[in-house]
């Protein structure tokens, strides 16, 4: 089958699917027996995923998708040669070291010793496993016990619910609010916690908090004071920072991303996550890192060594020989960290251009590659749908009457907080120009 007649496919199977909320809970066998095994408790409620619903719709090759967060642009050519060259070389298609590819972890350690001014070593204090994902549940699987509660900042990465929820303990949410009654003009430094709301979150029982800096999906990068007051939290009540910086290169004029693991007494209670997919714009290659010290990231390699145990070794090579070359030209404009950036810049601009033009809210990203706007303004009447947050309901209006897909926030908040974010859907802006031309049509052309 090709491409396009697969993609036809998927389609004609997802649109067959129940979308979302309607998912059945007794599930059949293949030969159509009622199976009497239910689910394990830990995965009790976990079953809607808004990326599986929304990436068979969006897989009509009639929307234009701004959904799912993934470039159409081609990743750089030097890590698809070397990947190339890689599994050209016969021991390079074999298991390698378990915790991650020698050449892997030793270009990790260059990399992050480098920016966070320390040696980091590559045996100990990195893991590389399947992903942010992968990075993130080895971490709270590793870290995360039974009756713990870990805070988590929304909106946030969808993932860290469930996972929270499958190491056995309870999420905590607090909302960024924004600070300024203005309805335009905002950009995502104007998402801000409440230092006092903060403080009362932290209790004897949390485990941890999660951060994740450039944020998906407002775009915000926290400031160092607000990675202070967060650090001083956990330094008072004994709580580890799981802190999700895959989007750690994307950072637009003016914006300056900090680890948190730099600032005092923080490397030590600190789990850094970093993603290849991200870094080197190849999102199918899954390969991510924990940074750390030793004495948490050994619990990580346990779960690694007995779950997954090792990942491909070809693309671990080329994403080491990716990372060598990008050092060396760190801080220069070829260095593709920076390139990248300065690229996405342009159309992230050109996109809230796009969205101010047609009447929305746009709220200016200081990094990575999602906009989130209010489109309250295009007052889009849907009372005539099933009751369900607006933002859900208007992607998937959306999809259908303009062929435009992207991702509601409410996906990102906890159901206290539908009222807060409903207002807004989330576009991914790293697509080749013509993508972004064709986005632009449907938008200026929404009235007809
Ligand atoms: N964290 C965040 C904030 C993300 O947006 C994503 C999605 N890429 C991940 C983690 C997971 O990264 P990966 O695709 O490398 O598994
Ligand atoms: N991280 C990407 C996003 O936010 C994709 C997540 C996924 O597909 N599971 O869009």
């Amino acid at each position: 089958m090709s491409i396009a007649g697969l993609s036809q496919h998927l389609y004609r199977v997802s649109q067959r699917a129940v979308w979302l909320h309607g998912a059945r809970r007794v599930s059949t066998t293949t030969t159509g027996i009622m199976s009497t095994h239910t689910n394990a408790k830990r995965i009790e409620g976990l079953d809607h995923n808004i990326w599986v619903a929304l990436t068979g719709l969006a897989a009509d090759p009639s929307v234009v998708n701004l959904g799912q967060g993934f470039p159409d642009l081609p990743p750089p050519s030097y890590i698809t040669a070397a990947l190339a060259k890689a599994v050209s070389v016969d021991r390079m298609n074999q298991y390698t070291r378990s915790f991650g590819h020698p050449a892997l972890v030793n270009a990790l350690s260059q990399v992050y010793g480098k920016v966070c001014e320390r040696p980091i070593d590559p045996l100990k204090e990195v893991l590389v496993t399947v992903g942010g994902y992968g990075s993130l549940f080895c971490t709270m699987q590793a870290l995360v016990e039974e009756g713990d509660e870990v805070i988590i900042i929304e909106p946030y990465f969808d993932c860290y619910i469930p996972m929270v929820k499958m190491a056995g303990a309870t999420p905590v949410l607090i909302s960024l609010k924004l600070k300024s009654e203005k309805q335009s003009g905002l950009t995502s430094a104007d998402w801000v916690l409440d230092p006092e709301e903060l403080a009362s979150k932290f209790t004897s029982r949390t485990k941890a908090i999660i951060i994740n800096t450039p944020n998906n999906p407002t775009g915000k990068i926290f400031t160092r004071d607000e990675l202070q007051m967060i650090s001083d939290l956990c330094i008072k009540h004994d709580a580890l920072c799981f802190s999700d910086e895959v989007y750690e290169w994307l950072t637009y004029k003016g914006h300056q991303h900090i680890k948190i693991a730099t600032l005092p007494g923080m490397w030590e209670r600190t789990i850094t996550i970093g993603s290849a997919g991200k870094t080197f714009s190849v999102t199918g290659w899954k390969l991510g890192w924990s940074i750390g010290p030793e004495h948490l990231v050994k619990h990580l390699q346990t779960v690694m060594q007995n779950t997954i145990y090792t990942c491909s070794t070809p693309l671990q090579e080329a994403v080491a020989q990716g990372l060598v070359r990008d050092y060396e030209r760190l801080g220069q404009p070829d260095c593709y960290f920076s390139s990248l950036a300065a690229e996405l810049e342009d159309k992230r601009d050109r996109m809230a251009a796009i969205l101010r033009e047609a009447g929305m809210n746009p709220i200016l990203p200081e990094g990575g590659y999602f906009i989130i706007v209010d489109v309250t303004p295009l007052n889009v009447d849907l009372s005539h749908m099933p009751d369900e947050a607006y933002d859900l309901k208007f992607v998937k209006w959306m999809i259908k009457e303009k062929k435009l897909a992207a991702i509601p926030v409410t996906a990102f908040c906890g159901e206290a907080s539908r009222s807060r974010f409903e207002k807004y859907i989330r576009l991914c802006f790293i697509k080749r120009d013509e993508t972004l031309d064709a986005a632009e049509d449907i938008i200026r052309n929404w009235k007809n």
